[in-house]
């Protein structure tokens, strides 16, 4: 069955891999990108593009009222779109904190309050947060990102709660380190430190990332909400 989904942040990294999944995997996808132009192979997979950026109330509409008349409501939900801007606290500007938080938290609730609207009435749904196993084990320098991606799992475990009786269900992953932009920027002292705490040894592929949400967004997970699955290696050892 062909269903309407959402990725946001889509056009790389993790996202790209998620709408990658799920279009292989049959279901008519849909991306949001903020800057540059989503790559080719988006379309040659029949993938949607459209620019939003989450941060703009007005934008996550217009983004909607675009994939709603491309696709119809979306019935699937993923929301990927994240940033960094890692600091120690003493240095950490309120504009940087404020800003992830904006971007992880409070963008992750627009476009999660927008598709509730027709999941509602619809009577089903699937919402997956990507959040991080930053969140559960704390990481010095990150202690606006850590709190955005804390923050998800008591968002997703309320709407499980809010939602559930309407066959809607709304569950984290919580990757560990993975080979995209956001890791490469990283040094590479710390890139190496990183690996030799995850018991696996390596980082994730972002297919093994979109494979967790494959699942959840799936029949077989029908059962599962209010959940948070670790893609991590071993890091964070399940919290
Ligand atoms: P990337 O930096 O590679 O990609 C981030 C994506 O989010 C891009 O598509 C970017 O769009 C989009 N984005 C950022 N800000 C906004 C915004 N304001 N509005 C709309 N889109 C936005 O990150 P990853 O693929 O590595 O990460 C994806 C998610 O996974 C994030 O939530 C991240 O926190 C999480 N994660 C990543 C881990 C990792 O090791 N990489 C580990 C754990 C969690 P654009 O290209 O236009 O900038």
């Amino acid at each position: 069955m062909s269903r309407s989904v959402l990725v946001t942040g889509g056009n790389r990294g993790i996202g790209l891999a998620i709408a990658r999944a799920l279009a292989d995997a049959g279901d008519q996808v849909a991306i949001t990108y903020r800057s540059g132009e989503p790559p080719k192979e988006l379309a040659e997979l029949g993938c949607l593009a459209v620019k939003c950026d989450i941060t703009d109330p007005e934008q996550v509409e217009q983004a909607y009222k675009e994939i709603e008349d491309a696709h119809g409501r979306v019935e699937v939900l993923v929301a990927n779109a994240g940033i960094t801007r890692d600091q120690l606290i003493l240095r950490m500007s309120e504009e940087d904190f404020q800003a992830v938080l904006d971007t992880n938290l409070t963008g992750t609730f627009r476009v999660v309050k927008r598709a509730a609207r027709g999941m509602l009435r619809a009577r089903t749904g699937r919402v997956v947060l990507i959040s991080s196993v930053v969140g559960l084990l704390g990481s010095a320098g990150q202690v606006n990102y850590a709190a955005s991606k804390a923050a998800l799992v008591g968002f997703a475990r309320s709407l499980a709660r809010e939602l559930g009786s309407r066959n809607i269900t709304c569950n984290v992953v919580a990757p560990g380190f993975v080979d995209t932009d956001m890791t490469r920027a990283l040094p590479e002292e710390r890139q190496a430190e990183i690996v030799g705490q995850v018991p696996l040894g390596r980082y994730a592929e972002p297919a093994e990332i979109a494979a967790a949400v494959r699942f959840l967004a799936s029949d077989e997970a029908a059962y599962i909400t209010g959940a948070v699955i670790p893609v991590d290696g071993g890091l964070g050892m399940g919290h």
